[in-house]
Protein backbone atom coordinates (compact mmCIF):
# COMPACT_ATOMS: atom_id res chain seq x y z
CA UNK A 1 0.00 0.00 0.00
CA UNK A 2 1.21 3.02 -1.27
CA UNK A 3 0.26 6.53 -0.71
CA UNK A 4 -2.02 6.43 -3.91
CA UNK A 5 -3.53 3.39 -3.34
CA UNK A 6 -1.95 -0.36 -3.71
CA UNK A 7 1.49 -0.80 -5.52
CA UNK A 8 1.55 -3.97 -7.88
CA UNK A 9 5.35 -5.18 -9.32
CA UNK A 10 4.99 -6.73 -11.98
CA UNK A 11 8.44 -8.94 -13.25
CA UNK A 12 8.07 -10.23 -16.39
CA UNK A 13 9.51 -13.53 -16.91
CA UNK A 14 12.76 -13.46 -18.94
CA UNK A 15 12.65 -9.08 -18.45
CA UNK A 16 10.90 -8.40 -21.72
CA UNK A 17 7.40 -7.92 -22.90
CA UNK A 18 6.10 -9.46 -25.89
CA UNK A 19 3.94 -7.22 -27.79
CA UNK A 20 0.54 -8.07 -26.94
CA UNK A 21 2.18 -8.22 -23.03
CA UNK A 22 2.59 -4.59 -23.32
CA UNK A 23 -0.57 -3.66 -24.35
CA UNK A 24 -2.35 -5.76 -21.96
CA UNK A 25 -0.41 -4.27 -18.88
CA UNK A 26 -1.11 -0.63 -20.61
CA UNK A 27 -4.68 -1.64 -20.45
CA UNK A 28 -4.04 -3.58 -16.92
CA UNK A 29 -2.93 -0.21 -15.81
CA UNK A 30 -5.67 2.17 -17.43
CA UNK A 31 -8.26 -0.12 -16.26
CA UNK A 32 -7.07 -1.04 -12.57
CA UNK A 33 -4.70 1.68 -11.77
CA UNK A 34 -3.86 5.72 -12.42
CA UNK A 35 -2.82 4.40 -16.39
CA UNK A 36 1.08 5.02 -15.53
CA UNK A 37 3.70 2.54 -15.59
CA UNK A 38 7.51 2.83 -13.64
CA UNK A 39 10.39 1.13 -14.78
CA UNK A 40 12.27 0.12 -11.13
CA UNK A 41 16.13 0.36 -10.86
CA UNK A 42 15.86 -3.50 -10.78
CA UNK A 43 14.01 -3.68 -14.22
CA UNK A 44 10.38 -4.50 -13.00
CA UNK A 45 7.26 -2.25 -13.71
CA UNK A 46 5.24 -1.11 -11.52
CA UNK A 47 1.37 0.21 -11.44
CA UNK A 48 0.12 2.51 -8.60
CA UNK A 49 -2.79 3.57 -7.58
CA UNK A 50 -4.75 0.13 -7.64
CA UNK A 51 -7.40 0.39 -5.44
CA UNK A 52 -8.62 -2.99 -3.69
CA UNK A 53 -11.30 -4.13 -5.85
CA UNK A 54 -8.98 -3.81 -8.75
CA UNK A 55 -6.70 -6.06 -7.00
CA UNK A 56 -7.89 -9.35 -7.80
CA UNK A 57 -9.13 -8.72 -11.25
CA UNK A 58 -5.68 -7.06 -11.94
CA UNK A 59 -3.43 -10.09 -10.65
CA UNK A 60 -5.84 -12.41 -13.04
CA UNK A 61 -5.47 -10.06 -15.88
CA UNK A 62 -1.36 -10.37 -15.20
CA UNK A 63 -1.56 -14.27 -14.63
CA UNK A 64 -3.26 -14.49 -17.98
CA UNK A 65 -1.14 -12.25 -19.87
CA UNK A 66 1.72 -14.42 -18.93
CA UNK A 67 3.35 -11.84 -16.39
CA UNK A 68 2.96 -13.37 -13.15
CA UNK A 69 3.04 -16.50 -11.54
CA UNK A 70 -0.91 -17.38 -9.92
CA UNK A 71 0.78 -19.15 -7.49
CA UNK A 72 1.77 -16.13 -5.12
CA UNK A 73 4.58 -18.01 -3.07
CA UNK A 74 6.49 -19.18 -6.39
CA UNK A 75 5.84 -15.39 -7.63
CA UNK A 76 7.60 -13.81 -4.50
CA UNK A 77 10.80 -16.22 -5.33
CA UNK A 78 11.07 -15.34 -8.81
CA UNK A 79 13.04 -11.98 -8.09
CA UNK A 80 15.37 -12.78 -10.64
CA UNK A 81 17.38 -9.89 -12.97
CA UNK A 82 18.39 -10.66 -16.19
CA UNK A 83 21.62 -9.08 -17.80
CA UNK A 84 19.31 -6.78 -20.80
CA UNK A 85 21.47 -8.14 -23.83
CA UNK A 86 20.70 -11.64 -22.66
CA UNK A 87 18.92 -13.81 -25.84
CA UNK A 88 17.37 -17.40 -26.27
CA UNK A 89 19.99 -19.80 -25.69
CA UNK A 90 22.46 -18.16 -23.55
CA UNK A 91 23.70 -18.77 -21.11
CA UNK A 92 21.99 -16.27 -18.47
CA UNK A 93 18.56 -17.42 -19.95
CA UNK A 94 19.72 -21.14 -19.53
CA UNK A 95 20.19 -19.89 -15.50
CA UNK A 96 16.88 -18.09 -15.50
CA UNK A 97 14.83 -20.92 -17.11
CA UNK A 98 16.93 -23.49 -14.91
CA UNK A 99 16.17 -21.41 -11.80
CA UNK A 100 12.11 -20.65 -12.17
CA UNK A 101 11.80 -24.93 -13.22
CA UNK A 102 13.54 -25.01 -9.70
CA UNK A 103 11.24 -22.46 -8.03
CA UNK A 104 9.53 -24.25 -5.43
CA UNK A 105 13.00 -25.95 -3.87
CA UNK A 106 14.42 -22.62 -3.61
CA UNK A 107 13.55 -21.31 -0.13
CA UNK A 108 11.58 -18.02 0.57
CA UNK A 109 14.47 -15.28 1.13
CA UNK A 110 13.51 -11.71 2.46
CA UNK A 111 11.39 -9.69 0.29
CA UNK A 112 14.22 -7.81 -0.57
CA UNK A 113 16.72 -10.08 -1.76
CA UNK A 114 17.29 -10.10 -5.50
CA UNK A 115 19.36 -12.11 -8.00
CA UNK A 116 21.44 -10.86 -10.81
CA UNK A 117 21.88 -13.19 -13.63
CA UNK A 118 24.67 -11.30 -15.43
CA UNK A 119 26.37 -14.36 -17.46
CA UNK A 120 27.57 -12.24 -20.21
CA UNK A 121 31.16 -11.90 -21.48
CA UNK A 122 31.60 -9.87 -18.42
CA UNK A 123 29.30 -8.38 -16.25
CA UNK A 124 27.02 -5.28 -16.42
CA UNK A 125 24.59 -5.49 -13.35
CA UNK A 126 27.63 -4.76 -11.10
CA UNK A 127 25.87 -1.37 -9.94
CA UNK A 128 22.29 -2.38 -10.06
CA UNK A 129 21.10 -3.68 -6.88
CA UNK A 130 21.20 -7.34 -6.38
CA UNK A 131 22.28 -9.84 -3.42
CA UNK A 132 23.60 -13.10 -5.66
CA UNK A 133 25.31 -12.73 -8.94
CA UNK A 134 25.50 -15.18 -11.40
CA UNK A 135 28.82 -13.33 -13.50
CA UNK A 136 31.96 -14.89 -15.68
CA UNK A 137 35.51 -14.26 -15.10
CA UNK A 138 37.94 -12.60 -17.55
CA UNK A 139 38.97 -16.32 -17.89
CA UNK A 140 35.22 -16.99 -19.06
CA UNK A 141 34.29 -19.33 -15.77
CA UNK A 142 31.01 -18.83 -14.45
CA UNK A 143 30.69 -17.86 -10.73
CA UNK A 144 28.20 -17.00 -8.32
CA UNK A 145 29.01 -14.97 -5.81
CA UNK A 146 27.58 -13.25 -2.82
CA UNK A 147 27.19 -9.51 -2.36
CA UNK A 148 29.88 -7.58 -0.65
CA UNK A 149 32.35 -9.89 -1.29
CA UNK A 150 34.42 -9.75 -4.20
CA UNK A 151 35.20 -13.35 -5.01
CA UNK A 152 32.76 -15.80 -6.08
CA UNK A 153 32.31 -19.64 -6.30
CA UNK A 154 32.75 -21.76 -9.53
CA UNK A 155 29.00 -22.95 -11.05
CA UNK A 156 27.69 -23.78 -14.25
CA UNK A 157 24.63 -23.55 -16.30
CA UNK A 158 23.50 -27.60 -15.04
CA UNK A 159 24.53 -26.96 -10.89
CA UNK A 160 23.28 -23.17 -11.13
CA UNK A 161 20.19 -24.04 -9.44
CA UNK A 162 21.36 -26.43 -7.28
CA UNK A 163 24.24 -23.80 -6.29
CA UNK A 164 21.88 -20.84 -5.35
CA UNK A 165 19.55 -23.20 -3.55
CA UNK A 166 22.32 -24.00 -1.15
CA UNK A 167 23.78 -20.83 -0.74
CA UNK A 168 19.96 -19.44 0.23
CA UNK A 169 19.40 -22.39 3.00
CA UNK A 170 22.86 -21.11 3.71
CA UNK A 171 21.84 -17.39 4.09
CA UNK A 172 18.61 -18.07 6.10
CA UNK A 173 20.74 -20.73 8.15
CA UNK A 174 23.46 -18.48 9.15
CA UNK A 175 20.72 -15.46 10.37
CA UNK A 176 20.79 -13.99 7.03
CA UNK A 177 16.95 -13.35 7.46
CA UNK A 178 17.82 -10.34 10.75
CA UNK A 179 20.53 -8.99 7.76
CA UNK A 180 17.67 -8.48 5.54
CA UNK A 181 20.64 -8.22 2.66
CA UNK A 182 23.42 -9.94 1.69
CA UNK A 183 26.09 -7.40 1.97
CA UNK A 184 25.17 -6.94 5.88
CA UNK A 185 25.87 -10.65 6.07
CA UNK A 186 29.23 -11.03 7.40
CA UNK A 187 28.91 -15.40 7.77
CA UNK A 188 31.71 -17.14 6.60
CA UNK A 189 30.72 -18.54 2.90
CA UNK A 190 29.55 -22.53 2.87
CA UNK A 191 32.26 -23.03 -0.20
CA UNK A 192 35.59 -21.76 -1.18
CA UNK A 193 35.23 -18.91 -3.37
CA UNK A 194 38.22 -17.95 -5.48
CA UNK A 195 36.79 -16.26 -8.32
CA UNK A 196 36.72 -12.81 -9.55
CA UNK A 197 33.87 -11.40 -11.64
CA UNK A 198 35.88 -10.18 -15.17
CA UNK A 199 35.79 -5.96 -15.14
CA UNK A 200 32.33 -4.39 -16.21
CA UNK A 201 31.43 -3.83 -19.50
CA UNK A 202 30.59 -0.16 -19.52
CA UNK A 203 26.92 0.81 -20.69
CA UNK A 204 27.53 2.46 -23.70
CA UNK A 205 29.37 -0.32 -24.99
CA UNK A 206 26.40 -3.07 -23.90
CA UNK A 207 24.10 -0.44 -25.47
CA UNK A 208 25.74 -0.36 -28.71
CA UNK A 209 26.24 -4.27 -28.76
CA UNK A 210 21.95 -3.94 -27.93
CA UNK A 211 19.61 -5.80 -30.24
CA UNK A 212 17.39 -2.83 -30.97
CA UNK A 213 17.45 0.66 -29.81
CA UNK A 214 17.38 2.30 -26.23
CA UNK A 215 14.55 4.17 -25.52
CA UNK A 216 14.40 6.53 -22.01
CA UNK A 217 11.59 7.09 -20.18
CA UNK A 218 12.80 10.15 -18.11
CA UNK A 219 12.18 9.08 -14.31
CA UNK A 220 11.09 5.91 -15.54
CA UNK A 221 7.38 6.89 -15.47
CA UNK A 222 5.42 6.17 -19.33
CA UNK A 223 2.08 6.20 -19.66
CA UNK A 224 0.03 3.48 -20.46
CA UNK A 225 -0.68 5.30 -24.37
CA UNK A 226 3.06 5.81 -25.02
CA UNK A 227 3.43 1.79 -23.52
CA UNK A 228 1.55 0.82 -26.43
CA UNK A 229 3.11 3.31 -29.00
CA UNK A 230 6.44 1.65 -27.87
CA UNK A 231 5.09 -2.11 -28.95
CA UNK A 232 3.73 -0.64 -32.09
CA UNK A 233 7.09 0.88 -33.64
CA UNK A 234 8.25 -0.57 -36.84
CA UNK A 235 10.12 -3.67 -36.32
CA UNK A 236 10.09 -3.94 -32.84
CA UNK A 237 9.12 -7.57 -31.83
CA UNK A 238 9.51 -7.03 -27.27
CA UNK A 239 10.52 -4.83 -25.18
CA UNK A 240 13.30 -5.64 -23.16
CA UNK A 241 13.55 -3.80 -19.98
CA UNK A 242 16.45 -2.30 -18.49
CA UNK A 243 17.62 -0.91 -14.84
CA UNK A 244 18.51 1.98 -16.79
CA UNK A 245 15.16 4.92 -17.14
CA UNK A 246 14.50 3.04 -20.54
CA UNK A 247 13.80 -0.12 -22.66
CA UNK A 248 15.55 -1.80 -25.65
CA UNK A 249 12.87 -1.82 -28.13
CA UNK A 250 14.73 -4.96 -29.54
CA UNK A 251 14.02 -5.92 -33.45
CA UNK A 252 14.06 -1.46 -33.91
CA UNK A 253 15.66 0.54 -36.49
CA UNK A 254 15.65 3.59 -34.95
CA UNK A 255 19.26 3.98 -32.60
CA UNK A 256 19.67 7.46 -33.07
CA UNK A 257 17.24 8.87 -30.83
CA UNK A 258 18.25 8.08 -26.59
CA UNK A 259 21.42 6.80 -27.59
CA UNK A 260 22.86 6.66 -23.70
CA UNK A 261 20.95 6.40 -20.07
CA UNK A 262 23.24 9.16 -18.87
CA UNK A 263 21.26 12.19 -18.88
CA UNK A 264 18.64 10.14 -17.93
CA UNK A 265 20.53 8.60 -14.57
CA UNK A 266 21.86 11.98 -13.38
CA UNK A 267 18.84 13.67 -12.52
CA UNK A 268 16.00 11.98 -10.46
CA UNK A 269 12.61 13.59 -8.82
CA UNK A 270 9.78 10.89 -7.07
CA UNK A 271 6.45 11.79 -8.06
CA UNK A 272 5.61 14.66 -5.93
CA UNK A 273 2.65 15.98 -5.94
CA UNK A 274 -0.23 15.74 -6.11
CA UNK A 275 0.86 12.26 -6.85
CA UNK A 276 2.11 11.82 -3.26
CA UNK A 277 0.13 12.47 -0.25
CA UNK A 278 3.35 13.52 1.25
CA UNK A 279 4.58 16.34 -0.80
CA UNK A 280 3.86 19.66 -0.33
CA UNK A 281 5.75 20.28 -3.46
CA UNK A 282 5.81 19.82 -7.22
CA UNK A 283 8.92 17.44 -8.32
CA UNK A 284 9.56 16.80 -11.93
CA UNK A 285 8.53 19.75 -13.68
CA UNK A 286 11.16 21.45 -12.15
CA UNK A 287 13.72 18.80 -12.16
CA UNK A 288 13.34 18.97 -15.83
CA UNK A 289 13.62 22.67 -16.36
CA UNK A 290 16.61 22.73 -13.96
CA UNK A 291 18.74 19.49 -15.25
CA UNK A 292 20.16 21.36 -18.16
CA UNK A 293 21.42 24.52 -15.77
CA UNK A 294 23.22 22.10 -14.01
CA UNK A 295 26.15 19.98 -13.94
CA UNK A 296 26.05 16.95 -11.98
CA UNK A 297 23.95 14.81 -9.98
CA UNK A 298 20.54 16.69 -9.52
CA UNK A 299 17.67 15.42 -7.12
CA UNK A 300 14.42 16.81 -6.39
CA UNK A 301 12.46 15.08 -3.48
CA UNK A 302 8.88 16.10 -2.71
CA UNK A 303 9.85 15.05 1.51
CA UNK A 304 12.88 14.43 3.31
CA UNK A 305 11.70 10.63 2.87
CA UNK A 306 14.06 10.75 -0.55
CA UNK A 307 12.28 7.55 -2.30
CA UNK A 308 13.41 8.48 -5.18
CA UNK A 309 17.46 8.16 -4.80
CA UNK A 310 18.99 7.19 -1.41
CA UNK A 311 22.61 8.31 -2.38
CA UNK A 312 23.53 11.93 -1.83
CA UNK A 313 23.42 14.40 -5.26
CA UNK A 314 25.52 17.29 -6.03
CA UNK A 315 22.26 19.01 -5.64
CA UNK A 316 19.70 18.02 -3.36
CA UNK A 317 16.04 20.21 -3.41
CA UNK A 318 14.07 19.07 -0.56
CA UNK A 319 10.19 19.98 -0.16
CA UNK A 320 9.04 21.10 2.98
CA UNK A 321 5.64 23.17 3.36
CA UNK A 322 5.47 24.34 0.05
CA UNK A 323 9.27 25.42 -0.37
CA UNK A 324 12.21 24.11 -0.81
CA UNK A 325 15.40 23.66 1.22
CA UNK A 326 18.60 23.41 -1.04
CA UNK A 327 21.69 21.08 -0.14
CA UNK A 328 24.82 20.45 -1.65
CA UNK A 329 26.19 16.68 -1.68
CA UNK A 330 23.73 15.16 0.35
CA UNK A 331 20.67 13.29 0.44
CA UNK A 332 17.01 14.62 0.77
CA UNK A 333 16.37 15.90 4.27
CA UNK A 334 19.71 16.42 4.93
CA UNK A 335 20.87 20.19 6.93
CA UNK A 336 19.88 22.78 3.95
CA UNK A 337 22.52 25.58 3.39
CA UNK A 338 19.29 27.94 2.09
CA UNK A 339 15.23 27.47 3.67
CA UNK A 340 11.99 28.33 1.91
CA UNK A 341 12.90 28.26 -1.84
CA UNK A 342 10.35 28.94 -4.36
CA UNK A 343 10.87 26.91 -7.51
CA UNK A 344 10.99 30.58 -9.87
CA UNK A 345 14.19 31.36 -7.16
CA UNK A 346 15.49 28.06 -7.64
CA UNK A 347 15.91 28.86 -11.01
CA UNK A 348 16.60 32.01 -10.92
CA UNK A 349 19.65 30.69 -8.92
CA UNK A 350 20.77 28.82 -11.45
CA UNK A 351 20.84 31.44 -14.14
CA UNK A 352 17.26 31.28 -15.46
CA UNK A 353 15.69 34.53 -15.47
S1 LIG B 1 10.02 11.36 -1.19
FE1 LIG B 1 8.24 11.98 0.00
S2 LIG B 1 7.00 13.07 -1.50
FE2 LIG B 1 8.45 11.87 -2.67
S3 LIG B 1 7.39 9.94 -3.11
FE3 LIG B 1 8.58 9.63 -1.23
S4 LIG B 1 7.13 10.09 0.42
FE4 LIG B 1 6.28 10.96 -1.47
Amino acid sequence: MAGDGLLVRVRPPLGRLTAPQAIGLAEAARLHGNGLVDLTNRAALQLRGVTEQGHGPLLRHLVALGLADHDPAREARRNFLLAPDSSPGDDTESIALSLIAHIDELPQLPSKIGIAIDAGPAPCLAAVPADFRFERSEAGRLLLRVEGRPLGSPTSVETAARDLIALARWFLATGGGASGRAARHEAPLPTAADIAPAPSRPLSQLLAEASGPFHGIPFGQLDADSLIALAGKPHVTTLRLTPWRGLILEGGADRAEHASPDGLLRVDACPGAPACPQASVETRGLATRLAPLVEGSLHVSGCAKGCARQRPAGLVLTGRQGRFDLSRNARAGSPPETTGLTARQILALFGRP
